[in-house]
């Protein structure tokens, strides 16, 4: 994946890219958005001058700087092409061949909160379930499908495949094994085990059961980073995810680095 090198007309600094797609779901939270930049299209990049650009890479009143990508492969931030221009040495890190400064992966994270800022509801009904404070498998299991975009995917599962009570009870039973479960693989492997459910989203469930222990693997990922969307390929990307974090002692959820990820891997895919 690389990008050309191209630099501004008018102050002739190199251009770095944003994914358009990426870009107007988290317009799509802001009311004053330039309305050229709402009508992209999806699976293009847009590039911006860090110069000229600077309110737009580093937005006025949020918690972020839009994580870029450069002409080197990397993604950045506008204070790392800040620091950089100073002469000061960067980190670069480096996830199965995917590659960004930490600050770009933190942006990542925050940029992601902000733009689906129902996640955290979903896990909340999760974390009651998974204490037994509450018994509501049916209805988290249709949050989750429709946090993931799979309002279809719920149709089948309710439609095609199981009758309600039936179903909750297997997704109570699967989710409540999984905690014991010998290793990611042989969770999942329980959860694909319900007719309905592929690794996209029975990962969904496992990562807003326990977002501690659990990530999504879904199409873009898989793609992405050339991850296999199978149980073994989930295997191996939680034990990617919980190496990169012990080395580089972030010590976050599997979920929040899985996400984080996410959003820079998605800019990649959807080019
Ligand atoms: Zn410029």
């Amino acid at each position: 994946m690389s990008v050309e090198i191209q630099l501004c007309n008018d102050c002739k600094t190199e251009t770095v890219y944003f994914h358009a797609g990426t870009l107007r779901s988290y317009l799509e939270k802001e009311p004053y958005a330039e309305h050229k930049l709402r009508k992209l299209k999806a699976s293009q990049w847009v590039s911006f001058c860090p110069e000229c650009h600077a309110d737009v890479l580093k937005p006025e009143g949020k918690n972020f700087d839009l994580p870029v990508f450069c002409s080197d492969g990397v993604f950045r931030t506008s204070t790392d092409l800040l620091k950089n221009q100073a002469g000061e040495p960067e980190a670069i890190w480096d996830f199965w061949g995917l590659r960004f400064t930490p600050a770009a992966l933190i942006n990542a994270s925050e940029l992601l909160q902000f733009t689906y800022p129902g996640t955290e509801e979903v896990e909340q009904l999760g974390k009651k379930l998974r204490t037994g404070a509450s018994d509501e498998f049916l209805r988290f299991s249709e949050e989750v499908c429709g946090w993931g975009g799979g309002l279809r995917v719920w149709g089948g599962l309710m439609k095609r495949h199981h009758d309600k009570a039936e179903f909750s009870k297997k997704i109570k039973d699967w989710l409540c094994s999984a905690m014991t479960a010998e290793n990611a693989e042989a969770a999942i492997e329980q959860g694909t085990a319900i007719k309905g459910l592929g690794v996209s989203f029975a990962s969904k469930h496992l990562r807003m059961f326990d977002p501690e222990k659990f990530c999504v693997l879904d199409d873009v990922l898989s793609k992405g980073l050339g991850i296999a969307l199978y149980p073994k390929g989930y295997q191996l990307f939680l034990s990617l995810l919980q190496a990169f974090n012990d080395e580089k002692s972030l010590k976050w959820p599997m979920a929040r680095l899985e996400s984080a990820l996410f959003m820079l891997v998605r800019q990649q895919v959807r080019s």
